[in-house]
């Protein structure tokens, strides 16, 4: 398991396009911050910085809710047939898939994560997800309803409902996959003829921007899509209070969903969220060892499990629960933790210092409050923002590392005894994002799957995504669904239209 510092390089275009001082895109211009000024965006396998980009604040958010709304209201865009405008949409996701190796580069370089993760995940799912939201453009309709209005006998009408876009829309995405976000907010968004201000996360802006260079070739109109990076506390904040905003988008932890939807509350827009997980993974004693083992390694550490659906609490049967614990601490082992653009990396470092220190401090607080490290526990190396792939046992419903979201590659395993148990410690979670079913007995999955109170439930699978498929969370996890046709509701208004025959 050493740590590969080396650091192959990439591409020479991606080199070029890193280097840049970056911009911020309104209304169809690549423009620096009112302010002039720039923020830092790291390599997080070095801790270096890799590139400058403008640091948008309330000035820049408020012109690019203007370009917005122009582009909204009196636009090309608001012109286009629904056909055409899946078109455009279609395009976005060619020029993706032309420019595949680019974006999988970028995110590795911004994000850490492994490039061969980046390649056959994270841009392949956005290309998908583009082309899904494409198909929906021409589909988006209301419904002919029948009326027996009691207190006008004999008068007949036709009455019938229309979906329509909701308007401006705010979207403040994450880190985690960052261009795979972006695609996740702005398909729905385009495919119901929204228009849409979006702010990458501060950590991994640069995907984003490419993006927007790619939204633009496509012939998406100005104005439609304007990315406006910075901080969350100036750039989020001013956009989720924003009174020209009829919609927020939000993914990101479930603490700063709650601030927004307090910015939101000026003036009532609408609040879709998409926010932390504790997500239970269970494993029932009849079933597949080997499968149920691959599957719980990967389910928390796919993405160094900074992911919000993380298989975080592996719950085991009494009667295999060694086993497990063994399997699973034997594949964190053999898993190659380096810089993500090594080909034989399987985990790259966390995004930032920020992440390895608070991974780190929950590492700090399970093991003094006399948790086991089966293996891992602590960090890797001392360059760059490694962390061991960790395995806890002895722990319980009291320890912080158990409640609370880690969003890092460390997995809780606790036994449990019959499915009454089980069901009662899976759900004691503010939290109800996914969770994950191990099972050879098809009867005892798909009564589970009805009892955990989750958005997601894996059967004999983990980290299953499909544009087609509504992902989303149950208690304190969120607010509404992204992808399926589940996201378009969260994007477009109910008009009910009743006409006298
Ligand atoms: P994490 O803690 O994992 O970085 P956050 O929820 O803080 O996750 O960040 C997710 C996104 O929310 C980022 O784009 C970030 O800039 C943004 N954000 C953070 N704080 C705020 C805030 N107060 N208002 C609006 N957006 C915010």
């Amino acid at each position: 398991m050493a740590t590969a510092l080396k650091f192959a390089q990439p591409e020479e275009r991606v080199s070029n396009f890193v280097s840049r001082t970056h911009k911020m895109l309104i209304n169809g211009k690549w423009v620096e911050a009112l302010s002039g000024k720039t923020f830092p965006t790291y390599n997080p396998a070095t801790g270096e910085v890799l590139a400058r980009v403008a640091e948008g604040d309330k000035a820049d958010i408020d012109l690019a809710v203007k370009a917005a709304r122009a582009a909204f209201e009196t636009g090309p865009w608001s012109k286009l047939t629904a056909s055409e405008r899946g078109r455009l949409i279609w395009k976005i996701a060619d020029l993706i898939e032309e420019n595949l190796e680019e974006f999988a580069e970028l995110e590795t370089l911004d994000n850490g994560k492994p490039l061969k993760v980046a390649r056959a995940a994270d841009v392949p799912l956005a290309v998908d997800l583009f082309r899904y939201m494409a198909g929906w453009t021409t589909k988006i309709e209301g419904n002919t309803i029948p009326l027996s209005v009691p207190y006008t006998p004999g008068a007949k009408y036709l009455a019938y409902t229309l979906r329509e876009p909701v308007g401006v829309v705010g979207q403040i995405i994450p880190w985690n996959f960052p261009l795979l976000m972006a695609a996740w907010k702005l398909g729905p968004a385009l495919a119901t003829g929204c228009t849409v201000v979006l702010k990458p996360a501060e950590q991994t802006p640069l995907s984003c921007l490419r993006l927007g260079e790619l939204i633009q070739q496509a012939g998406i109109p100005d104005g439609v899509v304007n990315i406006v990076p910075g901080y969350g506390e100036t750039a989020g904040a001013a956009l989720a209070a924003h009174p020209g905003v009829d919609k927020i988008a939000f993914t990101g932890s479930t603490e700063v969903g709650k601030i927004i939807l307090q910015a939101a509350a000026g003036n009532l827009k609408k609040v879709s969220l998409e926010l932390g997980g504790k997500s239970p993974n269970v494993v029932l004693g009849d079933v597949d060892l080997d499968a149920a083992i691959a599957g719980s390694a990967s389910a928390i550490f796919f993405n160094h499990g900074q992911c919000c659906c993380a298989g975080s609490r592996l719950y085991v049967e009494n009667g295999i629960f060694d086993k497990v614990v063994e399997g699973v601490a034997a594949r964190a082992e053999k898993i190659k933790v380096g810089s993500g653009m090594e080909a034989s990396t399987d985990m790259g470092p966390l995004v930032s210092e920020e992440q390895l220190n608070r991974v780190c401090s929950y590492l700090e607080s399970g093991l003094s409050e006399g948790a086991k490290a089966v293996t891992g526990g602590a960090r890797q190396g001392d360059k760059g923002y490694f962390v061991k792939p960790t395995v806890l046992v002895n722990t319980n419903e009291k320890m912080k590392v158990v409640r609370e979201e880690i969003f890092g590659p460390v997995v809780t395993v606790i036994p449990f005894k019959d499915t009454e148990d089980l069901v009662t410690q899976a759900n004691n979670s503010v939290y109800g994002l996914a969770a994950g079913i191990w099972t050879r007995d098809i009867q005892k999955a798909h009564r589970l799957a009805t009892q955990l109170r989750a958005g997601t439930v894996w059967i004999n699978c983990y980290n299953i995504f499909d544009a087609a498929l509504p992902f989303g969370g149950y208690k304190q996890s969120g607010w509404g669904r992204e992808m399926g046709h589940d996201a378009l509701e969260m994007y477009t208004e109910v008009k009910a239209v009743c006409a006298a025959l």
